[in-house]
């Protein structure tokens, strides 16, 4: 179900950004461990891969993780635009 409210009970609330956004691993690490602990990890997710968010910890997931789908994706668009092709 979509709840536009998730963000009001997302465990980052009132953090410092920048241990999402930051390339330091202990940084990410921190930033990790504050999602695994979020009752709103999922829409977080889902909502960072609709925005096609490239930078920061979003939703339990790194900006490495997100950029290997995205790129997945790309691929599975490219083969699909070139098996219609043929
Ligand atoms: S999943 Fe992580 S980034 Fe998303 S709202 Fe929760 S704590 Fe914040």
């Amino acid at each position: 179900m979509h709840d536009p409210q998730w963000h009001e009970r997302a465990a980052c609330r009132g953090h410092s950004v920048e241990v999402f956004f930051s390339e330091d691993p202990e940084d990410v690490r921190a930033a990790l461990e504050l999602c695994q602990q979020c009752p709103v990890q999922q829409p977080c997710y889902e909502q960072a891969m609709a925005d096609r968010e490239h930078f920061g910890v979003w939703g339990g997931s790194t900006e490495r993780e997100r950029r290997r789908v995205f790129r997945a994706e790309r691929r599975r668009r490219r083969e699909e635009r070139e098996r219609r092709a043929a």
